[in-house]
């Protein structure tokens, strides 16, 4: 047997896992020439690492699951790992960590921490099977033989940097199963009725949208496609199919409007552009506050429950994750372990885990990979 651990994945969980891991116990297989390529480009290029205000209800997927890997590696476990080498976040938008000037930072300490580590780029991984209790790992050059293989190969969003569904594809060849993925983060396009949209595209306003239970704080963005921003991206998080509500004007007193003398474009804190097309729709003359009739009041006020039905979403070349995933009740949260085939583990994006914006998903890409470095640490000393 050639390795104790084949880790198929050099991306943010792949990358801590080879960090923690004991020197020259594992090889770590990428696809691409460079590894962390989502790292390098994440949170506009400052990576948002991670969140102040962390625990099981900012993620899709069992709760019980995901709080047992959190608790093993906090927020402030990952934060105090990351100032042993001189990282110290910073907390943007409240309560959002990010690097201090580029995502370098954090990739800079994953690779050399890594470094103890065989890797293997370039080389895309086409299949795991088992013999006699060893794992062959089958990649276009070569088959690899190891111990342990951990599967932390990430989903399918933005292919372009390397996503493949070869982590479904070993999880159902040991019978796993996997929940339907879909892109997730992602803006929605629009139906006919929004198309008077896309001619609003660049402009960015405060909304709260409503998915089923979930709330969505935040800016709305519209785009050419149809509608993105913070909001939207967490909307797309719950959004299976049907309607979402957007508040686009949170807490707005409407009583300011009944005596105002002010032209609704200018009364209404919203976007002047943005106002007058919805003005334009509701045929409302933008005119002073105390003019409007009670049923154009009534049809402004409909902008704090206006419902729309995405048409879809922008896809998995846009979506910074996919949802859905390896089903987390065949996977031991103690050790990330396969509950099916011994010595295989998963890791990261994906499991059935995905967290809302905020730096959510690279936690939890290191929280697993912490709970997985433990185990497969202890195995090695038995
Ligand atoms: C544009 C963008 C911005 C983002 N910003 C943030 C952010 O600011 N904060 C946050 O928390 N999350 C962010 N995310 C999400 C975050 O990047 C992912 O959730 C996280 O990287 C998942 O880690 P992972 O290790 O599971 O998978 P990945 O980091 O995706 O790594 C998987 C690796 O496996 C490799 N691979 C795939 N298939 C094969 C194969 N067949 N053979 C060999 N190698 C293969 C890939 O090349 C890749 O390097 C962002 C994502 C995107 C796309």
């Amino acid at each position: 047997m050639e390795y104790n651990t084949i880790i198929i994945g050099g991306g943010a969980g792949g990358l801590m896992l080879a960090s923690l891991l004991p020197a020259k116990s594992a090889v770590v297989i990428d696809a691409n020439p460079k590894v962390g390529e989502k790292i390098r480009i994440s949170g506009g290029g400052k990576c948002n690492i991670t969140n102040a205000l962390m625990d099981s209800t900012f993620y899709r997927g069992d709760a019980q699951f995901v709080a047992s890997v959190l608790s093993r590696f906090s927020e402030k476990a990952l934060l105090d790992w990351l100032a042993r080498f001189g990282l110290h976040p910073v907390l943007r938008k409240g309560t959002q960590y990010f690097c201090l000037h580029t995502s370098k930072e954090l990739l800079d300490i994953l690779q050399s921490q890594s470094r103890k580590q065989r890797f293997l780029l370039n080389e895309r991984v086409l299949g795991v099977h088992k013999r006699e209790n060893i794992f062959y790992v089958k990649t276009e050059n070569r088959t690899l033989s190891a111990q342990n293989v951990v599967v932390a190969s990430g989903g399918l969003s933005f292919p372009r940097l390397g996503a493949s569904g070869i982590g479904y594809e070993i999880a159902e060849h040991f019978g796993h199963s996997i929940v339907r993925t879909a892109p997730a983060l992602v803006g929605f396009t629009v139906q006919k009725e929004q198309f008077f949209f896309k001619k609003l595209s660049g402009i960015s306003t405060d909304v709260h949208i409503r998915v089923g239970e979930h709330l969505c704080e935040g800016s709305l963005l519209f785009a050419h496609k149809g509608i993105s921003g913070p909001a939207v991206l967490d909307a797309s998080l719950y959004w299976e199919k049907g309607m979402i509500s957007i508040d686009f004007l949170p807490g707005f007193d409407w009583s300011v409007v009944r005596h105002s003398k002010k032209h609704l474009s200018s009364l209404l804190p919203m976007p002047k552009r943005l106002t007058k097309a919805f003005l334009l729709q509701f045929g409302i003359e933008d005119k002073a506050g105390k003019c409007l009739s009670s049923s154009e009041l009534d049809s402004l006020q409909s902008l704090n429950d206006y419902r729309l039905a995405p048409a879809g979403t922008f896809g998995y070349s846009k979506a910074e994750v996919s949802r859905g995933g390896v089903a987390t009740d065949e996977v031991d949260a103690r050790t990330m372990m396969s509950r099916k085939e011994r010595g295989l583990y998963f890791i990261g994006e994906v499991l059935d885990v995905t967290g809302r914006l905020g730096g959510y998903n690279f936690q939890w890409a290191f929280s697993s990979a912490f709970v997985c470095a433990n185990n497969l640490g202890k195995r090695e000393k038995q």
